[in-house]
């Protein structure tokens, strides 16, 4: 092993990342990891590169994202396929994600003619507000949604007329890869959009650190999300956060039992459960709870866990054997709990996992599992799910099943969380806004406002006195 010069007891960063398949765990391939001289080469390009793109006309600019979209949708089976192979996401989710690039990116087009600044009334001129693209923009993406995370930072910067520098995670760059070279098909200029894979603390860091990188965004977890904000704060760096959250799904006892008991379970098990906004604490009124599990067990044990690459597979393996670790460690034995079934053999699976009788505070039911792993709570009454569903130091996501229009309206104002659902588990959708409250993140992406959050605003006063 050799060791860093600077830190004689710490390990030297990879050079490269082993790519393994989640479902097999089979090498896929090797990708070299960036230093930081790597990143402040990059920065340079990425700098000379949108000066040429700031300056081009919004019809030209919004024409080539457009392309950009319609390449994507083109290659949409391929980079399907790739993330199966990468990241151990189900073929149907797969695809969803591939396209859902195409559409931030044909969004991100419209809004490029549509970003406008203001005229302020004021006495002795004319007053403007001009909104100005920051410049380079560091988008530091997870493993769980690499493609879509990656487009929710570079569509929208794109549009507003930045240039991009996207570090993927290190486990899943290889879709981030191919899209930058999509980009490039599609007329991009180069080095607009730059895919540089790399270890967290070495090239995500550098892009935290270096000056001429403008702005962050950043999705993963809430630890690295408070280092990298103490890391902006030193240069007063802007910041967007998307972090984790533990978000609750709250079933009143005047729901639809059926309804709520059947789309429950892949609202956790969804992406095996590694979506910040998965439901994993299920709130259920006391007087409901009994009809509620007699339903929940068959519906979860009926998922069909196995081979992502499977039409019919609803969810695949974790994405890594350390994931797999983590998620281990909190169904520890003794706990009250019923699992549905998952392969034998190669493979980063866990099963289905449904755990009662635990106390809120308990680590399983408190702390972000990022796995295919849900605790159901009894509540009381209207305040007692309130409270319960606001007793985390996250605000992410949640759902609520009524079928009491003041109730649902009652409890979606009392819930501390920025995306919330009623009578269902939606949470995202590219044009409406996503984020969340407290320690979940800072900012918001998506929606209509998506393209501003990667501008400056210049106030410029023109007498007329003169
Ligand atoms: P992480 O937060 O360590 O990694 C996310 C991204 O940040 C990766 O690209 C990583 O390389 C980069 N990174 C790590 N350290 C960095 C540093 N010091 N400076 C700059 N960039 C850095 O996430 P993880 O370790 O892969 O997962 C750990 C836990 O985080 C999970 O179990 C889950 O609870 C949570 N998580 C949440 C999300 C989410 O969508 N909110 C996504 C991934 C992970």
């Amino acid at each position: 092993m050799s060791l860093s010069p600077n830190h004689p007891q710490a390990p030297a960063p990879p050079h490269e990342h082993v790519v393994l398949n989640p479902a097999t765990e089979e090498v896929v391939a090797t990708v070299p990891a960036a230093t930081a001289a790597d990143v402040h080469a990059a920065v340079g390009r990425a700098a000379a590169a949108q000066r040429g793109w700031a300056a081009a006309a919004p019809a030209d600019r919004a024409r080539l994202l457009r392309r950009f979209a319609a390449v994507v949708d083109e290659h949409r089976e391929e980079l399907a396929r790739l993330e199966v192979t990468e990241a151990g996401h189900t073929l149907g989710n797969a695809r969803w994600e591939a396209g859902n690039v195409r559409d931030l990116l044909d969004y991100a087009a419209g809004g490029v003619e549509r970003l406008a600044g203001r005229q302020i009334p004021v006495p002795g001129g004319l007053d403007v507000t001009i909104l100005e693209p920051l410049g380079v923009v560091g988008v530091i993406a997870p493993w769980n949604f690499p493609m879509p995370i990656a487009a929710w930072g570079f569509a929208p910067a794109l549009a507003a007329g930045n240039a991009v520098i996207l570090k993927p995670a290190e486990t899943t760059p290889l879709t981030a890869l191919r899209l930058a070279e999509l980009a490039l098909t599609a007329g991009l200029p180069e080095h607009l959009l730059q895919v540089l894979p790399g270890a967290g603390p070495v090239a995500g860091n550098a892009l935290v650190e270096h000056p001429g990188v403008a702005k962050i965004v950043f999705t993963g977890s809430t630890r690295v999300g408070k280092q990298i904000m103490a890391g902006c704060a030193d240069r007063v760096k802007r910041l967007t956060l998307e972090l984790g959250g533990k978000s609750p799904n709250i079933v009143f006892a005047d729901a639809d039992i059926e309804a709520a008991a059947a789309a429950a379970p892949m609202s956790f098990l969804d992406n095996t459960g590694q979506d910040c906004c998965a439901r994993t604490r299920i709130l259920v009124q006391r007087s409901a709870y009994d009809r509620f599990m007699e339903l929940l067990e068959p519906a979860v044990k009926e998922v069909v866990v196995g081979d992502p690459a499977d039409e019919a597979t609803q969810m695949g393996p974790l994405i890594s054997r350390l994931q797999r670790d983590r998620v281990r460690s909190y169904v520890t034995d003794g706990l009250e709990m019923f699992q549905g079934s998952a392969p034998e053999g190669p493979g980063f699976w866990f099963p289905p996992t449904v755990v009662t009788g635990v106390d809120p505070t308990a680590a399983i039911a408190a702390e972000e599992v990022f796995g295919p792993v849900a605790v159901v709570l009894p509540f009381e009454d209207e305040a007692d799910a309130v409270r319960l569903a606001n007793a985390t130091e996250y605000g992410l996501s949640g759902s609520i099943w009524t079928r009491d229009v003041g109730r649902a309206l009652r409890v979606s104002g009392a819930v501390r969380a920025g995306n919330l659902s009623v009578n269902s588990h939606s949470s995202v959708r590219y044009w409406t806004p996503f984020g969340g409250y407290r320690q979940s993140g800072l900012g918001r992406e998506l929606g209509p406002d998506a393209l501003t959050a990667f501008t400056e605003t210049k106030n410029v006063f023109i007498s007329t006195e003169a």
